[in-house]
């Protein structure tokens, strides 16, 4: 958010959640995430006191609620008109709107009545608002983005975010620009790649098998290895329920960038495994030391800048994710997508080959980058037959 001039450089919190409503359609169990946003603490209060009747609130950072979704948001917009209740993750197979294993078709028949009062879905990190775009069906509605970071590792925070522009900065600005979806105030949302995210793809984890939609329809989703159902990655879900064709920009649509976090590139060049090690946050720290935060390395430090505080690997690095110029190995069933930023790199081929059980024709790194991410080393069918 970009603060008036006397809030610049405080950080602002605003009272959110996030939590589980469990509830049954006919005969199918639902379990839809759902993020509620107060104005106040007193509301905030307010809510988790209505809340609390529906399941143990401090279970989990999550709660889970026996009651259904529409019943949780004409609840909670009874508590306040402020309050604002999000679908969150909307393609996540589990857990969400639409998702694959216990989602809806139709955002109606989830809420029902109560879908009125609904203004906006988080993309979540396995989708980006262009393959939401896909969807007539969504147009009414503010795509927003947000880091679903509920572990403590800082390079999680902000990998997703929004960006306000706003005259006065508060929260019934910022929610009123969302209902509005209000281009002047909410500029754009800052978006990891889809492919990174962990349902991006189809497969199945344990059996390292992933594959495109096209793929994955063509045996049917059944797991060439273990002949189990393969876990719907958000890719196909899209592509299932979307009714125009890739690459369609709806009218007023809030635009979006994409990028990875800095820790992520920094330790993808460096070839080590782990975005937390040492030598990772000795490059972070030069960087941060130099520039005013890692948005501004990611979006606008030039590239001369870059490498005069870090290493030139690292600045090209960055110059190319905010190019678009990077490969995948996406994610799917739960595994985050793997950048592939350098190539020939051993320490990545190593990385790829520890996750192929078999071993085989692996850690095949293309050497021509294209514009536009698409995965890399994907297993074909053709591989399994
Ligand atoms: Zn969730
Ligand atoms: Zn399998």
């Amino acid at each position: 958010m970009k603060k008036k001039e006397s809030t610049i450089g405080s950080t602002l919190f605003m009272f959110t959640g996030e939590v589980d409503t469990e509830f049954q359609v006919k005969d199918n169990s639902k379990r839809i995430h759902l993020l509620i946003l107060s104005p106040t603490l007193e509301v905030a209060k307010q809510v988790t006191d209505v809340l609390s009747k529906y399941g143990n609130l401090n279970s989990d950072g999550r709660p889970k609620l026996h009651m259904s979704s529409p019943e949780l948001v004409e609840a909670i917009m009874e508590i306040d008109p402020w309050n604002e209740v999000i679908p969150a993750h909307i393609w996540t197979p589990w857990f969400s709107l639409y998702g694959s294993r216990s989602g809806f078709d139709r955002i109606e028949d989830c809420f029902r009545d109560q879908t009125r009062n609904i203004h906006a879905l988080e993309t979540g990190l396995s989708s980006d608002p262009a393959m939401n775009w896909r969807l007539t069906c969504l147009d009414k509605f503010t795509l927003i983005s947000n880091s679903d970071s509920h572990s403590p590792w800082p390079y999680r925070l902000g990998r997703e975010a929004n960006e306000f522009e706003l005259k006065d900065t508060s929260y019934k600005e910022i929610v009123d620009a969302i209902r509005k979806k209000d281009s002047k105030r909410f500029v754009r949302t800052l978006e990891s790649f889809p492919e990174y995210g962990k349902y991006h793809y189809t497969g199945h984890r344990n059996c390292n098998v992933y594959l495109s939609p096209e793929e994955a329809r063509k045996c049917g989703n059944i797991c060439p290895v273990c002949k189990k159902k393969l876990t719907v990655g958000v890719l196909d879900r899209v592509v299932e329920l979307a009714d125009r064709a890739e690459g369609y920009r709806p009218e007023g649509a809030i635009p979006y960038v994409s990028l990875i976090p800095l820790q992520e590139i920094i330790s993808n060049v460096l070839g080590v495994r782990e975005v937390f090690a040492k030598s990772v946050w000795e490059e972070y720290n030069k960087l941060l030391k130099k520039f005013p935060n890692e948005f501004h390395v990611l979006l606008e430090a030039t590239r001369e800048d870059i490498s005069s505080a870090s290493s030139e690997r690292i600045a090209d690095a960055v110059i190319r994710v905010r190019e678009g110029r990077i490969n995948f190995r996406p994610g799917y069933d739960g595994l985050y997508g793997m950048p592939i930023l350098v190539e020939n790199n051993t320490n990545q081929v190593e990385e790829q080959r520890k996750l192929n059980d078999q071993n085989k024709e692996r850690a095949k790194i293309e050497p021509e980058l294209t514009s536009k991410p698409k995965p890399t080393d994907q297993r074909g069918l053709s591989d399994y037959f």
